[in-house]
């Protein structure tokens, strides 16, 4: 069976591309069967942050995904967590050390920047010397009594090319002479990423890794590590990186993408991120872009994963999540809306009720991408006051907008009956009277009462706002 992992490192928010990569490992396994497994690599302690584990479990969650194992539901190869594991790296390491594929070395940092400095004058690709490669037992004794602890080092073998073909880049190789011994336990008995996730994807049985291009540097070094341990090498895919607008990396910094809780937060239906996603770098071949989880697993194969960096588009992500927030039942959207107000502390004006709230959404549900656009969208129906834009005013002072809007004034003040269809009574009549229609009838009272020029159904609009409202914004435009 297909035994795929995304392995986040707990040291911040759980963002964007963390996963897409881990929606491919996700939608790899489903589509074939497969088990998905989640593993906390967390070693690097200085980088590690309270809470980023949490924070991404529940991320995953909230995106729909489930997984067999991980470090919150265990399996058959707990702990999933690594610094839960680190009596196996020593076992490991151990084994290295005894067939004399790891050493210790007792370079300090100061030695090795010392040593860096030098190849780089020497127009040397810096790489780690090899002195501490064949102490012998009294000169590492010698070393520990001057107070020196020791960081294993691989001992990488010469002449030797690392070939592998990948899933997505093709045949790739590597050469031994290009890389120095590297560490893969360090002085304070944790071990280093190149290390420890050979020997957890070995272990966990891994059968594909799927991860970002940014680790191809890494798979030679981890080829050797299960070469030296004789451990069965799992298959290997690159994705393309994920860009910005400017075809650079996308940054995590970057201001038009947000990290996965800001999304919850803002009330994006989750599974248009899914979808989003899916296609940051693979095509389902074929026009159709808005696709099921179901059905993206159903399709999905590595084939059609690009070689080439993948663009994020936040135009194309508010598209998408606009087709599916329009699907939604406009209860459950008014629910997700009523959180957002509730998070900003703002209260239905006097006297309106949930079903009025519903109706309001309604007005605006087919603009939105996220439930948090919707206050900006109706700050109107929440403020007294409507400040007129540029183009309202416009409209205003266009001749005969100003009887219009008085018409109106007139027939709204001694009108109690306060619905769409009322609304559009007043106006009929103010055809008849004035004899004006078209954009010269609606154009004016739009402007006066919404202080905007384009907006949802405008009787709709009226019959939801206050009436003393509407008079007292129609007073201050005449005004
Ligand atoms: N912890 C690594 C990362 O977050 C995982 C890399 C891998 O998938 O091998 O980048």
């Amino acid at each position: 069976t297909v035994r795929v992992r995304y392995a986040p490192s707990p040291t911040g928010h759980l963002h964007i591309g963390g996963v897409r990569t881990a929606l491919f490992n996700y939608l790899f396994a489903k589509h074939h069967g497969g088990q998905f497994i989640l593993r906390s690599e967390d070693t690097d302690l200085e980088r590690n942050v309270p809470g980023a584990e949490q924070e991404i479990l529940e991320g995953f969650r909230w995106l729909g995904f489930r997984w067999e194992e991980g470090p919150d539901v265990g399996g058959p190869h707990a702990p999933y967590r690594c610094t839960d594991r680190l009596p196996i790296y020593r076992d490991y390491l151990k084994k290295l050390a005894d067939a004399g594929a790891a050493y210790p070395c007792y370079c300090t940092a100061e030695e090795l920047d010392a040593q860096r400095a030098e190849a780089l004058r020497l127009g040397q690709t810096p790489r780690y010397s090899g002195k501490c490669r064949d102490l012998t037992a009294d000169e590492r004794a010698a070393l520990e009594a001057e107070g020196r602890t020791a960081n294993w080092r691989f001992r990488v073998p010469e002449g030797v090319t690392l070939s592998l073909t990948d899933a997505v880049r093709g045949p790739v190789s590597f050469e031994s002479d290009d890389i120095g011994d590297f560490v893969i336990m360090k002085s304070n008995g944790l071990p280093t990423y190149n290390f420890q996730v050979v020997i957890d994807d070995a272990l966990m049985e891994i059968t594909h890794v799927i991860r970002g291009e940014e680790h191809l540097s890494n798979t030679p070094r981890q080829l050797l590590i299960y070469r030296a341990l004789g451990l069965a090498e799992p298959a290997f895919a690159h994705l393309p990186q994920v860009l910005d607008e400017t075809r650079k990396k996308l940054s995590k910094r970057d201001p038009n993408v947000l990290p996965v809780h800001a999304y919850r937060e803002a009330g994006y239906v989750p599974q248009a991120i899914v979808n989003f996603l899916a296609l940051l770098g693979w095509s389902p071949g074929g026009e159709e872009e808005i696709l099921s989880l179901e059905e993206i697993i159903a399709r999905f194969d590595l084939e059609r994963v690009n070689k080439s960096g993948a663009v994020f588009d936040v135009h194309k992500l508010r598209w998408m999540a606009n087709q599916y927030l329009k699907q939604l039942p406009l209860p459950a959207l008014t629910e997700m809306v009523r959180v957002q107000l509730q998070r900003q502390g703002i209260a239905l004006p006097d006297g309106r009720d949930d079903g009025w709230l519903e109706t309001v959404v309604g007005l605006y549900q087919e603009q939105m991408a996220c439930a948090a656009d919707f206050l900006p969208l109706a700050r109107g129906f929440f403020e007294r006051q409507a400040a007129l834009s540029a183009e309202a005013l416009a409209v205003l002072r266009e001749p005969g907008a100003a009887d219009v809007v008085r018409a109106y004034h007139t027939l709204a003040e001694a009108s109690d009956v306060w619905t769409a269809e009322a609304s559009r009574d007043r106006f009929n009549e103010i055809k008849k009277t004035l004899g004006v229609k078209g954009k010269a009838l609606f154009m004016p009272v739009r402007a006066a009462v919404t202080g905007e020029v384009h907006g949802p159904d405008l009787q709709m609009t009226i019959a939801c706002l206050p009436k003393a409202w509407v008079l007292e914004r129609m007073e201050a435009a005449l005004a």
